[in-house]
């Protein structure tokens, strides 16, 4: 019997664009089968913790690929868990991961695909960059059913009843014809030793009249000395783990030594994934115990706010014959990740000595480890201090803590920062005037994040960390400028307040101004506004808005004149329609939308064209 099944779409449209655009590489095929293989003896080296039987027909575990010169094909073997029907229909037909149907049809068709395979579990499918028809036969560890599975890798596959002695999967690739490179044993051992020296079983090269022979090193990478790692099997192995074709950026291999040892290799990638904001995102930090293939999903193991960090750590001294659940929960954990962390932390530390480097790593992670200030009570300050920040001090480069305090004057208390949507727009904002003038550098803040770490990180090295709208510094300062009449200036506060009650709490005069007539703030205290438009963007309720104040800038001509004006009743509407747009004015230095836009459009014109004539 045999069943015909279509590919899903997705699949399809993948297969598609694999098939077609991915000239350069081809080779990285024969990692993505060898890593499957691989993955499938660590899942039945797993399983035979607990129950040896199930593993016993394998034998030695190992990877076998076979070429045949005549038949133009190459079969690569495994003896690990295999697959029944429903694995064959789940993995190899469809796309598991979320988010990949959308990402696929919008890779345009240049590098990124390159860094499509893998990160998608496009790996497989990769078979068909070299071959026109793959045949798969398979046992499932522990069931006795072998199945065949056939496809040409456009419309779909067939699935029919085979016969197979031992467990495990023989994936035979019929090659294309002009892809005979692929049976030159040459060739292979070239490709295995470039892309698969690190994996941890033996890779066999089967030669019908030489016999077998081993063509890796097949020991973990981590296991082995230091010094004799190079710098390109770090990054095959990089590669491999991580699924990216990038350099790391940061490498980190250690051995914890006492009463829990175990040897980490963690890596940091040049690139940010395209998923790094998926709230589903998970870590795929590797657990090994003494070698052994764990999990990959271990949440304890690296906090979620080093999501980035790919790599292993292995500890001969935690239980072998445990549950993942228990492990999870097992303190050893937390000190293998408590220790890993610090490491990490350390490391990173010292790459912050370098600016250009360390900015290109905070570019793509910043926002991401940022989050640590929030979550890791214990780590909070040393996270802090390898964080940068755009600043009033300059226009381009960015600034950490540490940094800041230096360059500030020595009674200076507080380090103070402002939240808005966008940096460009917060390098004008209204309220930093008095900042500029007085010579306070401000930090400028634009991530969702930077709304709550400051709330459980309040001081820094004895330095507060202030919101402006907060600083209780003197805003005052000695000017010659012509200021409105106090008496008429009050009226125009009153006169506006009642004007605009529907939209701000009040109206009052500020000397906090320079250039700007007016500026929009929020009581002090309260929430900031950029904060209430991240909240609204989220649909949450807020239950209590702040209290926007309007300040008005008594040196500015706009404000004397106005303000000469509201005494007279004849020139009521004139400064109520002023009034209005002057709240627009002050919506747009902050970011805000306006109420009517239209209203301020028409006004605006307006004015230009009468000063025009
Ligand atoms: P990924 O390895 O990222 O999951 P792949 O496309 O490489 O994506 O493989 C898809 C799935 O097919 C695997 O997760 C696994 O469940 C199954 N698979 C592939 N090759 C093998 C194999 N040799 N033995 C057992 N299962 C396999
Ligand atoms: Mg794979």
């Amino acid at each position: 019997m045999s069943d015909k099944i279509a590919f899903q779409a997705d699949v399809s449209k993948m297969l598609d664009i694999v098939i077609n655009s991915l000239y350069s590489e081809k080779q990285i095929f024969l990692r993505e089968l060898i890593s499957n293989a691989s993955d499938a003896c660590d899942k039945l080296r797993y399983l035979a913790l607990t129950n040896p039987d199930i593993a016993k027909a394998s034998g030695e575990f190992k990877i076998i690929l076979k070429p045949d010169e005549k038949e133009n094909t190459l079969t690569v073997s495994d003896n690990g868990i295999g697959m029944n029907k429903q694995d064959l229909i789940d993995h190899l037909g469809t796309i598991a991961k979320s988010g990949t149907a959308d990402f696929v049809k919008n890779a345009s068709d240049n590098g990124s695909i390159c860094e499509l395979i893998g990160q998608f579990g496009v790996g497989f499918y990769s078979a068909f960059m070299v071959a026109d028809k793959v045949e798969i036969v398979t046992k499932k560890a522990g069931e006795d059913q072998a199945w065949k599975w056939v496809s040409n890798g456009i419309d779909g596959f067939e699935i029919t009843e085979t016969n197979k002695d031992v467990n495990g999967t023989d994936i035979k690739l019929f090659l294309k014809k002009d892809e005979k490179n692929y049976v030159d044993t040459i060739y292979l051992r070239q490709i295995v030793r470039t892309y698969s020296d690190h994996i941890d079983y033996k890779i066999v090269l089967d030669l019908d009249k030489v016999g077998e022979e081993v063509i890796n090193k097949g020991s973990a990478l981590w296991a082995r000395n230091k010094a004799e790692i190079t710098k390109d099997q770090y990054k095959d192995f990089y590669q491999h783990i991580s699924h990216n074709f990038d350099d790391p950026w940061l490498t980190l291999h250690f051995k914890a030594e006492g009463n829990l040892e175990y040897t980490g290799l963690l890596f940091v990638p040049q690139k940010a994934p395209y998923d790094l904001f998926q709230p589903d995102k998970k870590n795929s930090f590797k657990l090994y115990i003494n070698k052994v293939f764990i999990s990959d999903k271990i949440e304890q193991l690296m906090p979620n706010y080093l999501r980035f960090v790919k790599g292993v750590v292995d500890s001969a001294d935690l239980p072998l014959n445990i549950s993942r659940e228990m492990l999870q929960n097992s303190p050893l954990m937390e000190k293998i990740k408590n220790g890993t962390v610090s490491r990490l932390l350390k490391e990173l530390k010292k790459k912050a000595k370098n600016y250009d480097d360390y900015i290109e790593f905070w570019k793509n992670f910043g926002i991401v480890l940022k989050e640590g200030i929030y979550e890791d009570i214990k780590n909070r300050e040393e996270i802090a201090e390898i964080s940068y920040f755009y600043s009033t001090n300059d226009n381009e480069k960015l600034t950490s803590l540490d940094e800041y305090i230096a360059r500030c004057d020595k009674d200076q208390k507080a380090i103070y920062y402002i939240t808005g949507d966008d940096i460009a727009v917060l390098r004008n904002n209204p309220q930093l005037e008095a900042f500029k003038q007085k010579g306070i550098e401000v930090l400028l803040m634009n991530e969702p994040i930077d709304e709550f770490w400051p709330q459980v990180l309040p001081n820094f090295k004895g330095y507060a960390i202030k919101h402006i709208s907060q600083a209780d510094v003197d805003m005052t300062w000695k000017r010659a400028e012509k200021k409105a009449d106090e008496g008429s200036l009050e009226k125009l506060c009153e006169f506006m307040s009642e004007l605009l009650k529907n939209e701000v709490g009040k109206v009052t005069s500020t000397e906090k101004l320079t250039t700007s007539p007016v500026s929009l703030t929020v009581e002090g205290g309260q929430m900031s506004l950029h904060l209430e438009r991240l909240m609204k963007n989220h649909q949450q309720q807020t239950a209590f808005a702040s209290t926007r104040i309007l300040e008005l800038n008594p040196y500015h001509p706009l404000i004397i004149k106005l303000s000469d004006m509201v005494m007279s009743e004849n020139n009521k509407a004139k400064v109520e329609e002023i009034a209005k747009v002057l709240l627009d004015q002050s919506k747009v230095a902050e970011g805000e939308p306006i109420s009517d836009p239209s209203f301020y459009a028409e006004k605006i014109s307006s004015y230009i064209l009468n000063s025009l004539s």
